[in-house]
Order: C-alpha cells, then structure tokens, then sequence
C-alpha cells in the first residue's frame, strides 16, 4: 500500500492554520487519496452533485481520539487510522459513499493521568456525532455510518446511535473498523493475541503499513521515563510496559493484513447499508 500524502506546506500556504486545520492537516498525512471521497476536501459543488443526481448513498462519519498511544506513537493515531479505514472502504464504492470530517477528540478520561490526552464528556461527543448527522441529514443524506477508531467511544455511541436514527428518521448504525477481526484473524495475525489493545502490536503494525511518520522510538526508555509519569492506577503502569514490549512484535506486513480485513468488512458493511435503504 503507497497512501498518497498530502502537502502539509501546501495547504500552510493557502491559510492560516487553526488547531482545528493543524488536527486535520495531521490526519491527512495517511490518506489513500489526498481528496476523493472526502467531505471536508470536496467544494459544495461537488457533493451537491453527487445528492441530487441521487449518486450519493451513504455517507461515513469517522470517530476517533487525541489522546496518549504510550511513549512512540502519535496521539492523533484513533482518528488518523479510522479515517484512512473509511476513506479506503468509500472508495471501493466510488462515487456512492463519502467520508464526513472525523471527529477527532473522543472521550478519554481514562488516559488523563498521561499528559497530551484531550477529553471530551460523554454529552459533549454524543452531541458532536449527533450535530454532524443532522447536519447530514438536513442536506439530504439518508443513511450514515458512524464508524468508530476509539474504544472509549464504542458504549457511548452504540446505546446512543439507535436514538440518533429515531431523532433523525433516517438509517445511522454504528461500528468500530475492529469489528472485522474475529479471534481467529487476531490469532492468525497478531503474536500478543491482541486487537485492537492500545499502542501495542495491533496498533503499531498498522502505523508502520500506513503512516510510519506517526512511530517515534527514539529516546523512549520505560525505565528512565517511570518518575516522570505518575500513572494513578498501578496496573495500568505495568500493561502499559507489556504494551510497550508487545509493540515491538509489529511489522509492517502484519499492518497491511489489518488494514486491509478492515477495509473490506467495512466495504460489505456499506453495501448491505445501501441496499437496505
Ligand atoms: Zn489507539
């Protein structure tokens, strides 16, 4: 897999950067297309084509997380893998499916002892979903895919998503891109035996496949690091040293099987979404 990147100084050129174009101009640098299929990227015109010449069939709104992903990984990592999952799977199904802009602060208070993480409240992030598929819904749209990269997101949005749809009158599921992986694939793929676990094997292959400028081992000593970090829970200091150990079983080789199941699980999950509506 060669993901196109998107110039970072090109867009830098064109206006000045707010966090919010910084976060997605981070994302970005793993797209598989620096502009297909993507919302946020198309102009008014082109997605209005698409909704009234009835192309458009469903559109993805991507969730994720800023938060901490142990010493070598960035922290934009959630948003940055879910968004290049959705925009593979749309574009399997090219022009028929879009990828709304990704929500790219989820909810993580359980990462706030490691600093770095952003949080939003349970209400906050629910609202921000539900805003982003009315405004959806308002234009036209009919059937969304809320398809999450976080697992602080994954209760909240599956008790609140089914509400979502009644609200809106429309078809909203939700998913996380992980749902592809039945233990026998884990097994198969992952020598921890895990996915997706956090910062570990899973995750790491899949930075090295698709954006290994987001992986930073220099400098990263666990022992050196231990007075700096102040981790509350003890347990979570140790599984976070057996994640650490763990990310060192990944390959790139392994990434792009990962990937690749979850793109197509994805892609199968769109078509039985259209062909419902
Ligand atoms: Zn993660």
């Amino acid at each position: 897999m060669k993901p196109h990147r998107r110039s970072f100084l090109f867009s830098a050129a064109a206006a000045p950067l707010t966090p919010a174009h910084a976060q997605i101009e981070q994302a970005a640098a793993g797209y598989a297309h620096p502009r297909k299929v993507l919302l946020w990227e198309s102009t008014r015109k082109e997605f209005r084509d698409l909704l009234e010449n009835g192309t458009l069939r469903t559109v993805i709104v991507p969730t994720g997380s800023t938060e901490q992903h142990n010493e070598h990984l960035a922290m934009i990592h959630d948003t940055a893998s879910v968004t290049l999952v959705a925009q593979k799977a749309a574009l399997l199904h090219y022009p028929h499916v879009m990828v709304a802009t990704p929500v790219s602060v989820g909810i993580s208070p359980h990462w706030m002892d490691r600093k770095g993480t952003l949080t939003l409240k349970k209400e906050t992030f629910l609202a921000v979903v539900f805003d982003i598929c009315e405004s959806l819904q308002t234009h036209g749209v009919k059937s969304i895919l809320v398809l999450n990269g976080h697992g602080g997101n994954v209760a909240p949005l599956r008790a609140a998503v089914p509400d979502f749809a009644r609200k809106l009158g429309i078809r909203i599921e939700t998913n996380s891109y992980w749902d592809a992986y039945t233990p026998q694939i884990v097994k198969k793929y992952m020598a921890s035996g895990k996915a997706p676990g956090h910062a570990a094997e899973f995750e790491t292959s899949f930075a090295m496949a698709a954006f290994p400028q987001r992986i930073h081992w220099e400098g990263v000593d666990y022992e050196k690091v231990k007075p700096h970090l102040k981790i509350k829970d003890p347990k979570s200091a140790v599984q976070e040293e057996e994640f650490a150990r763990e990310a060192k079983l990944a390959s790139t080789a392994k990434g792009e099987a990962m990937i690749g199941i979850a793109v197509k699980w994805t892609a199968e999950r769109l078509r039985q979404m259209m062909a419902a509506v």
